[in-house]
């Protein structure tokens, strides 16, 4: 019943890590077709489909138009690295904070390995930007990279703004791919 098999890497990570929880503010980059969208609505209660847990909300951005999907508001046909589309994303949460920040989003792959890395870096520091500047303290920011040389680097600066950052290669992520995840959790506030 979801959209993408991708779903069952968030529930990987989330049954690991138990990141998602009822009454949080989602945020996710490079939702389409809205399979970790249909995860993140369930684990944060946004339908809400148990009316004694806290109500969350998911706000899901792509490059793609997406499905519609109870419990989730879309932006489709949105780049997230637009100045824009963040305002609309910050319009929509009415200063309310970030508990969330999810990113799956990734660059059509060039064959070039080494540019196709830095262009998903690219992406996750537009996303860590975004995480760092409308996250509640405490907050968390999930993304996917695909491993090169710059994935140290961006450990690093994660690990200025996060108490904890790790690596997650979910048993679906299959082993022969660069893929990965990064993990940062504890959100510890601008200084
Ligand atoms: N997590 C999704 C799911 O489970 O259904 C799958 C996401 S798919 C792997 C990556 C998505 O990132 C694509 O739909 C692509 O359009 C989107 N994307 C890439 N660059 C983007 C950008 N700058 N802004 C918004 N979305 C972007």
């Amino acid at each position: 019943h979801y959209r993408a098999r991708s779903a069952y890497k968030l529930l990987e990570i989330d049954n690991q890590c138990k990141i998602l929880k009822p009454g949080q503010v989602v945020v996710e980059c490079g939702a389409a077709p809205g399979a970790w969208t249909q995860v993140a609505v369930s684990r944060v209660n946004s339908l809400p489909n148990d009316k004694d847990k806290p109500q969350g909300i998911v706000i899901g951005v792509d490059l793609t138009s997406i499905h519609p999907l109870p419990g989730a508001t879309f932006l489709g046909g949105k780049d997230f690295t637009c100045p824009k589309t963040q305002q609309q994303i910050l319009d929509f949460l009415q200063g309310r904070k970030v508990n969330v920040v999810l990113s799956d989003m990734a660059p059509n792959a060039s064959g070039t390995k080494a540019l196709d890395h830095e262009n998903i870096i690219n992406l996750s520091y537009s996303a860590l930007r975004f995480a760092v500047q409308h996250s509640a303290i405490g907050g968390s920011y999930l993304c996917k990279i695909w491993e090169g040389f710059m994935s140290q680097k961006i450990s690093e600066d994660m690990r200025k703004f996060y108490k904890n950052v790790k690596t997650i290669k979910p048993p679906s992520s299959r082993s022969d791919s660069a893929e990965k995840f990064l993990l940062c959790r504890n959100f510890l506030g601008i200084k």
